[in-house]
């Protein structure tokens, strides 16, 4: 722990610091006290010396050499000097607290030398005083003393001091102590913050010792406080990214499952991850068996599956479509199936789109059948026209009944042209969305009789007995008169057309409740169900065999439906297999076409 060794230095430099101070304060201590007690001997030595000067002058005056050794050795003895003797001026030693220094045994009635002078500041061990002995002469007293300390002069300083040092270490281990306990946790704090701004960002590794104070507990409950509100705020953006998701993906499902298509999600184990109702649907399959579902527990065509494990297994996944023909019964149903990856770098992930696209095959072949039909159509007329324009010029020098006849064949295949291209445009205006009506006053006592006249000789010719019930009075209607016209064309060439020799087709028109009714009505080969619900599509012929053999586009109930739609009304039909059939047009009669 970094910051307990911190302490811990901190702890041993204090101590460090506190010994070497009460060392230093105890050296100086006894020093201080040596400079007084060596200053206190050297006073008492200096007193001494005075006083046995004097003594010295007064004895050595009576002669009394003897007892001034006597007394030097006393003082000597009594005071610890080094050494104390009397000089005569000429270096003589005539006194000495060691006899065997003494060079002068007797001393001399007189002699000479001048007075000792003594420096004032004279300082140290060494002490000199003047003596001047009445009637002999000048001498001096030296003496010499080393302060002796004894040994156990400084023991009660040092143990003063070393009983204060003892107290300081106890009292800074009690403060080293509670240092630890406050300052370990301030320091514990300002690790972790360093190692936070380092990078650390894991707030267990930031967390203290809850043992190092109450700054430390406080540090932690701050940590946890914010790890806390971390989370909760984590916890909410996740909540509402979830919703948000929740709600985008729940549309997206409904969206999807509004598609006519059907959409399988696969995932890499081929699993189905998603499926729309419409798939469900088109694979007749429940949509909760598929979910999970190995792909080919739903789909059992090999080229399928083949093309399925392509797209999820390849590097270079592309788009596959395979169609597959399926019986239900009588009824065969087209399906196709177009699968493709959902995105290059998710390798593994595919989306299978399925579409019935029977009716939309039945169309092409119906539209096939339309140009084939439709150039099979003109190429008739255009070729008659020639043949009887080249039999005119060629034999109408010679009769002019021929030039008739011809002409009549000529107009008649003017008609079937201008019909046959009536009704292409009519449908590439279906087609376009473009068909529009040029709509004024039609008098239908003026179109039904139109009618008659135009098919009265058609049905004679085939031995149809043709009947037209009209009201007495029919009404104006506002209609594009063409658009109309070639409705009830349509509706009265097809019963013409489908119904056999020595049938029977009625036109009847009647006005009923604000309402134009008209049926054409055959007793011709009729239509079973299938037809009968398809007949208005655009190109649909019925798969009877007896209308191989009669000219038609599947165009013409698609566009009369289409104009009479257009004039706010509708053409429905009722039929029967080998009975004949009813198609009636119903047309309000409103102010709009009134
Ligand atoms: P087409 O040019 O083939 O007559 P239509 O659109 O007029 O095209 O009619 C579509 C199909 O409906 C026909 O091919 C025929 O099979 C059926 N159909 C129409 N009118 C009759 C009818 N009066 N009787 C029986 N079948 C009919």
């Amino acid at each position: 722990m970094r910051y307990e060794f911190q302490i811990l230095v901190a702890g041993l430099v204090v101590a460090g610091l506190l010994l070497a101070s009460a060392g230093a304060t105890a050296w100086w201590a006894a020093s201080v006290q040596k400079g007084v007690l060596q200053q206190s001997h050297a006073d008492q030595v200096r007193a001494a010396g005075s006083v046995l000067a004097q003594s010295a002058e007064v004895l050595l005056a009576d002669n009394e050499l003897s007892s001034v050794r006597r007394m030097l050795i006393a003082l000597a003895r009594e005071r610890g000097l080094q050494r104390c003797r009397i000089v005569l001026p000429d270096g003589n030693v005539v006194a000495d607290a060691t006899p065997s220094s003494i060079t002068l045994r007797e001393l001399p009635a007189q002699w000479s030398g001048a007075a000792t002078v003594v420096d004032a500041d004279a300082q140290g061990s060494a002490h000199v005083f003047p003596i001047t002995v009445p009637g002999r002469g000048n001498a001096r007293l030296e003496i010499t003393a080393e302060a002796e300390i004894p040994a156990g002069a400084y023991w009660p300083l040092q143990a003063g001091l070393g009983g204060i040092s003892i107290v300081a270490l106890i009292a800074m281990m009690i403060l080293y102590r509670h240092a630890t306990s406050s300052l370990g946790g301030v320091l514990a704090i300002r690790q972790a913050l360093l190692s936070r701004q380092g990078g650390q960002a894991s707030l267990e590794a930031l967390e203290v010792s809850p043992d190092l104070g109450p700054e430390a507990q406080a540090w932690n409950s701050l940590l946890a406080e914010q790890e806390r509100e971390h989370k909760q705020s984590a916890l909410q953006k996740t909540t509402e990214t979830v919703t948000s998701h929740r709600g985008s993906s729940d549309r997206l499902s409904i969206a999807c499952d509004v598609l006519s298509q059907g959409l399988i999600l696969l995932g890499k184990d081929l699993r189905a991850e998603y499926v729309n109702g419409a798939a469900a649907a088109l694979l007749q399959t429940k949509r909760e068996d598929m979910i999970s579902a190995e792909v080919s527990t739903f789909i059992k065509d090999e080229r399928v599956l083949a093309a399925c494990r392509a797209s999820t297994a390849g590097p270079m996944p592309r788009r596959m479509i395979v169609e597959v023909e399926r019986c239900d019964g009588e009824a065969t149903t087209l399906l196709r199936f177009i699968v493709r990856p959902v995105r290059r770098e998710d390798i593994g992930a595919a989306m299978i789109i399925v579409e019935d696209i029977t009716q939309q095959r039945v169309a092409e072949e119906s539209r096939h059948a339309f140009v084939a039909q439709a150039t099979h159509e003109l190429r008739t007329p255009l070729t008659n026209i020639r043949l009887y324009a080249e039999m005119a010029l060629d034999e109408g020098k010679n009769d002019p009944t021929v030039v008739g006849n011809c002409l009549n064949v000529i107009n008649q295949e003017v008609f079937r042209l201008d019909r046959i291209v009536g009704d292409i445009l009519s449908i590439a205006e279906i087609e376009a969305g473009t068909l529009s009506l040029k709509k004024n006053d039609v008098r239908l006592d003026e179109v039904f009789p139109e009618l008659q006249a135009d098919y009265g000789a058609q049905a004679a010719e085939k031995q149809l007995k043709l009947t037209f019930n009209l009201p007495p009075k029919l009404p104006v209607i506002r209609a594009d008169r063409d658009k109309f016209r070639l409705a009830l064309h349509n509706l009265l060439g097809n019963a013409m057309k489908y119904t056999p020799p020595g049938g029977q087709v009625t036109v009847t028109v009647t006005v009923d409740q604000g309402r134009l009714v008209i049926d054409v009505a055959d007793t011709g080969i009729g239509m079973n169900e299938e037809d009968r619900q398809r007949a208005f599509e655009k190109f649909y012929r019925a798969k009877d065999d007896r209308i191989a053999t009669i000219k038609g586009s599947g165009l013409g109930l698609a566009i009369a439906r289409e104009v009479i739609r257009l004039h706010g009304g509708d053409v429905v039909v009722q039929s029967e297999l080998n009975k004949g059939s009813t198609f009636t047009i119903g047309l309000p009669l409103t102010e709009a076409t009134t």
